[in-house]
């Protein structure tokens, strides 16, 4: 029988343009060891023992005691799985003490916990279901997704370019699309933004994002996958940072991240939440969060707020920039996330082969999801990263480099 499927097809043009992907399989997240690639599933044969600067575990919570007596508390007492729909029999005390600790962080009446940031964020664009959306050109594929399912238009803003959002806007206004009456039936705009770009590691200017949408009377939604837990008095990521929580309508983030569990979250004022749980298609057909990962982000927020966790995470991150710029790399951003600029898509696959012979795991990052010519290096350094690491990483780049014939 012939079909028009033919995967093996389609996955050897992936390869053909270097775009096939492969899972890497680990023993556990918390040491960071890697295995040998095991492209067929089959037993795996552990290889070297590699550190890994590639994981979002920014404050190195996923092996810390208390998050998994947290867990494991949360599965005794409250259940492996909500077992239902929230909004059937899946709503649990787990679920709402965790949504009270992130409202109180977040400083806003209400949140919402959600299977994961992905489905978040589809299931708050779809819902809130916009005329039009102004989206960050380099948004997370969960937003643009969001936006396909319901968007009535999207508007690509030039990145972390407020004037370019302003101009669009007022392109729009002028096409007599304006928002101006706010929630009027054909005048719903919402800006979205991410507020840390985890492949850039640049920061949203979200003060001027806010005067725009509110010069137009849009709504502004920020996501905070990337700074939940690390930005601002209490971790409630840059919007708090930056004293924004009161103009900033939708705050969404992941709890997958600093918070070492699964699971995505909305955070904003009684009528946003209360509606989301009503209309968001990924909340209303989703089996509830699972009781222990609600547990345990809920402890790691906690630590993220009382403790210097990301203090250390901090101290490191100077360590690493500081030593690879010593060096000669250019490295972008200004957060926890440093990509290495490389430049040729081929150089930057080099360097990170390099580097993992080294057993230091930090990947290349290229075209399409950055621009050409831009290829780069992405290290992402952990609070519990030790100074041995540091310097195994810093001493990898330093001997990868004059290799591949970048320094
Ligand atoms: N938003 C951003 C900015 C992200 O980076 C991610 C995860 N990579 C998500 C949303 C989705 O979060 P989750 O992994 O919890 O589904």
């Amino acid at each position: 029988m012939t079909h028009g499927f033919d995967l093996d097809a389609r996955l050897q043009a992936r390869a053909d343009d270097d775009l096939r992907r492969r899972l890497e399989v680990a023993e556990s997240v918390g040491d960071r060891t890697r295995l040998a690639d095991d492209p067929k599933g089959d037993a795996p044969e552990f290889g070297d023992e590699s550190v890994v600067f590639a994981a979002n575990d920014y404050l190195g919570l996923t092996d810390d005691d208390r998050l998994q007596r947290a867990a494991e508390l949360g599965a005794r007492t409250v259940g492996t799985g909500a077992g239902a729909s929230r909004l059937v029999t899946g709503d649990t005390v787990a679920h709402r003490a965790l949504e009270r600790d992130l409202a109180d962080c977040k400083g806003t009446e209400r949140a919402l916990v959600f299977s994961s940031g992905y489905a978040a964020n589809v299931g708050i664009v779809d819902a809130l279901s916009p005329d039009v959306v102004f989206s960050d050109e380099l948004n997370h594929a969960s937003i643009i997704d969001g936006c396909r399912l319901g968007a009535g238009e999207t508007v690509v803003y030039d990145h972390c370019d407020a004037d370019d959002l302003r101009a669009k806007m007022e392109e729009r206004a002028d096409d007599g699309a304006a928002a101006a009456d706010g929630d009027t039936a054909d005048g719903r705009w919402l800006v979205v933004t991410d507020s840390v770009f985890s492949m850039d590691g640049d920061v949203a200017p979200l003060s001027a994002l806010c005067d725009a949408a509110e010069e137009h009377g849009a709504w502004l939604m920020v996501d905070e996958a990337h700074a939940t837990g690390l930005f601002g008095e209490r971790g409630g990521g840059v919007v708090q940072r930056e004293g924004l929580s009161d103009r900033v309508d939708v705050q969404m983030g992941t709890l997958s991240k600093a918070l070492a569990s699964q699971g995505g979250y909305v955070a904003g004022d009684e009528a946003l939440v209360e509606y989301l749980l009503n209309a968001a298609r990924s909340f209303v057909f989703s089996t509830g969060l699972a009781p222990p990962a609600a547990a345990s982000a809920r402890e790691a927020l906690r630590i993220a707020r009382e403790t210097d966790q990301s203090d250390r995470l901090w101290s490191n991150v100077e360590t690493l920039r500081n030593g690879l710029e010593a060096m000669g790399y250019e490295v972008l951003g200004e957060t926890h996330i440093l990509p290495v600029l490389v430049g040729d898509r081929a150089d930057a696959l080099e360097l990170d082969e390099r580097l993992r012979d080294r057993a230091v795991v930090a990947p290349a990052i290229r075209p399409p999801t950055v621009p050409e010519g831009t290829s780069r290096i992405r290290v992402a350094p952990t609070a519990t990263h030790t100074d041995q690491e540091l310097q195994r990483c810093l001493d990898a780049f330093e001997a990868a480099g004059e290799e591949v014939g970048l320094l």
